[in-house]
């Protein structure tokens, strides 16, 4: 049976994922405020590296935040500080995120998928540190950020 973290290594220590796993991703998102709450509109979610516990993922976790200004973006405010360089960023529009997640895989013999246990927003960019990517110009093959160049409204 084909299970969610099959063949994947940890990003740290390189042993193999078990069904308890952390996933680092980034993301371009939309937030919009509804009446029951923030909905969170995914344009793009990128795998970055996944790890084999809570060991691995606190030890990538400090290494990024400390290159932070400001990590672990707080509050449910409309506009939030960039992680970098402390500009204003709107969250009603695109934006890039990076978020740990702890997942628990729950893949079935006809479906291969994994719940989302437990997740920490790390870092927002603002457009100038980070570009986020469009959903109609989300293909699975880019060349990372140049080739899918944010367009401004
Ligand atoms: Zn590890
Ligand atoms: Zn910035």
């Amino acid at each position: 049976m084909r299970t969610s973290f099959e063949g994947l290594r940890c990003g740290v220590c390189e042993c193999e994922l078990r069904e308890d796993y952390f996933s680092l991703s980034k993301r371009s998102q939309t937030v919009t405020a509804t009446p029951s709450g923030n909905v969170v509109m995914v344009s793009e979610d990128e795998l970055v590296t996944d790890f084999c516990g809570i060991e691995c993922s606190d030890y990538a976790e400090v290494a990024i935040t400390s290159t932070l200004t400001t990590p672990y973006p707080s509050g449910d405010g409309k506009t939030v500080p960039c992680s970098l360089c402390l500009r204003p960023v709107d969250r009603r529009q695109p934006h890039v995120s990076v978020c740990m997640a702890k997942l628990e895989d729950a893949s079935k013999p006809w479906l291969v998928t994994a719940n989302v246990r437990d997740e920490r927003e790390l870092a927002v960019y603002c457009v100038n540190c980070a570009q986020p990517h469009r959903a109609r110009h989300a293909e699975p093959q880019r060349d990372d950020s140049t080739s899918v160049a944010f367009a401004r409204i």
